[in-house]
């Protein structure tokens, strides 16, 4: 296979590329080499801030109808090149292929609904005390937005934490995850061929841990857009808030399902296979915490275990497949030492808890308590928790005992509980007899306390990417 070099994608190029400056991007699989890409500096975070700021006046005077245009161009790219795109998902982020075939779908899909977003970017008239006045609002984009990006899902997350700042007029810098470089590069590339000007959307690869901190204080940012783990975004909350920058976080999930003694089993069962395992685990709205009343609970969890035991595991590009690698050592070791402390406490495997190379075989256990690191930290890994409870309230008051709050699933045959439960269930999204795992690009995605803040989406692209500008004309003195 031909290696690929990577640099950064700077005022419409791709910087050159110096092998003394790089870093190596590993296939989780076997942690071979799959590709080398540009270590950024503070001066590469510079040059790309400038060119995003210097592309800004005229970008966002852009009219609606070109924006638009260069959006549905990149979904018409996108859906050309969609094999392409979910082969470098496959290897360089270990995506089994209907895994990646899904997330080319869903970033097509964004790119659509964003195309829809710059004729929606509309101001008021406003009532005035003054006859002769007239008083209006209008929304301006802001400026630099960064978009920080995770491994997990990187397409979909590159594309929509730049075509929404794109749609609404401002200029993008994108720090993709260092496990992902490729697909951002590849992102950018697309961009350029469908029109889009010089500087409007930049690229810098490299260390979060290194560029992140100048990247989020550059005084020509305005706002952050980050989506990853709690702990490096509420760092990132932190110097936005001292800064002065807008900031909208995508973060962790220990997200619940919840099966009531009066569900339908086996629906129940297809729900927490999906949204325990899909990816491996590595999906924020994945379900770590099962909670299942006693009547039903020995049924569940039979049927539950023989569901995750028979799924396919290993060739990433059979579409059979859905279990494949975990990203890297410290996330493997992570998964680990979260079964190993569940296990020391008194947990037990129903299944799984072994490896197959990189793979960490669908991992059933019973009997986790809140004193294990299992109970409370997100293990972003194919490992979920199943609980009994004896009823519906002590299933609610469970499901909302932890500092997270991204999503969460019931299953019920009681409108009423169904209902009760979305309005008390302490998360950002909650769906009725479905998985955890759903998103699209128009609905207000995100989570409270520790799973994020802000919200994704359309409609939120417009509120948190624009600013108000009030504009009044007085007439009085021409009568
Ligand atoms: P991560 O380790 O937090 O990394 C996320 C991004 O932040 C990467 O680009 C990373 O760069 C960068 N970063 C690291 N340190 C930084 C710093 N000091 N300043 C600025 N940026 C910094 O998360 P991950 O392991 O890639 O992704 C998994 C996490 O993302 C999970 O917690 C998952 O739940 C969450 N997630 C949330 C959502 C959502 O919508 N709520 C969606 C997907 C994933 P490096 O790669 O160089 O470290």
């Amino acid at each position: 296979m031909k290696r690929t070099n990577c640099g950064h994608w700077i005022d419409g190029i791709e910087t050159s590329f110096d092998p003394q400056a790089s870093f190596d991007v590993l296939n989780p699989l076997d942690d071979s080499l799959y590709a080398r890409a540009a270590r950024g500096t503070e001066d590469d975070i510079d040059a790309a801030v400038r060119a995003a700021h210097g592309a800004f006046a005229d970008y966002a005077d852009s009219p609606p109808g070109r924006r638009e245009t260069w959006l549905i161009k990149s979904a018409e790219l996108l859906e050309r090149d969609a094999a392409e795109f979910e082969q470098v998902l496959v290897d360089e982020i270990g995506s089994p292929i209907q895994k990646a075939k899904y997330e080319v779908a869903a970033a097509i899909e964004t790119l659509r609904a964003a195309a829809g977003i710059p004729r929606q970017v509309a101001g008021q008239s406003l009532p005035t005390g003054t006859a002769a006045r007239l008083s209006i609002s209008v929304r301006k984009p802001i400026g630099v937005i960064a978009g920080i990006t995770p491994f997990n899902v990187p397409l979909i997350k590159a594309i929509k934490h730049s075509a929404m700042p794109l749609a609404t007029g401002n200029t993008v810098v994108l720090l993709p995850s260092e496990e992902a470089p490729v697909i951002a590069l590849r992102l950018a590339k697309l961009y350029a061929q469908a029109g889009f000007p010089n500087g409007a959307f930049n690229v810098v690869c490299g260390s979060g841990y290194d560029i992140g901190d100048p990247l989020v204080t550059h005084p020509h940012v305005r706002m952050v857009t980050f989506t990853g783990s709690t702990k490096v975004g509420n760092h990132i909350r932190g110097l936005c808030g001292k800064h002065g920058k807008r900031v909208t976080l995508e973060m962790g999930g220990k997200n619940a399902l919840i099966v009531l003694a009066d569900a339908d089993v086996d629906a129940a069962v297809r729900a927490a296979t999906f949204s325990s395992f899909m990816f491996q685990g590595q999906i924020c709205m994945s379900a770590s915490r099962i909670f299942v009343q006693r009547t039903i609970a020995q049924r569940f969890l039979q049927a539950f275990s023989r569901a995750a035991s028979s799924l396919v595991m290993g060739d990433l590009r059979d579409p059979k497949t859905v279990i494949g690698p975990i990203i890297n050592e410290k996330q493997r070791q992570r998964i680990d030492s979260h079964l190993q402390d569940a296990v020391d406490k008194g947990a037990n495997v129903v299944i799984g808890g072994d490896w197959d190379g990189n793979c960490c075989r669908p991992t059933i256990l019973t009997g986790v308590t809140d004193d294990m690191l299992i109970h409370h930290e997100e293990t972003f890994g194919p490992v979920t928790c199943v609980s009994v409870v004896e009823t519906s309230e002590d299933a609610l008051a469970a499901a909302n005992q932890t500092s997270f709050g991204l999503v969460a699933s019931v299953f019920t045959a009681d409108i009423d509980a169904a209902l009760r439960f979305a309005q008390q269930l302490n998360v950002g999204m909650v769906h009725i007899n479905g998985v955890t795992i759903q998103q699209e690009p128009h609905v207000p995605f995100g989570g409270v306390g520790d799973s994020g803040f802000g919200r994704e989406g359309t409609n939120a692209a417009i509120e948190e990417m624009t600013e108000w500008k009030w504009i009044t004309i007085d007439q009085s003195r021409r009568s």
